[in-house]
């Protein structure tokens, strides 16, 4: 996988989303997780790979929590509608 060029010149800081995979730090757990939004991973016009983001919430503590999940992973029961 290519690393994504960045430019040393660049200010301000480099927000690197390591995908991760969906889990509550509260409760320790992702037995309590309702996904609200799952986006799989894509490839940009620019030929730059994005990768797939999830949205969930913790219908145990009321924790919510969006970002990059790993590769291959997808919500658990989830399918495509289309
Ligand atoms: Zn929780």
């Amino acid at each position: 996988m290519p690393f994504l060029k960045t430019r040393p010149s660049q200010s301000g800081p480099i927000r690197l989303a390591t995908p991760q995979r969906p889990f509550c730090e509260a409760c320790g757990s992702d037995e309590f997780l309702v996904y609200e939004e799952f986006i799989p991973a894509r490839v940009l016009a620019a030929g730059a790979a994005k990768p797939a983001e999830a949205s969930y919430t913790c219908i145990e503590c009321g924790q919510f929590s969006a970002h990059a999940v790993p590769d291959g992973w997808e919500p658990p029961g989830w399918f495509w509608y289309a």
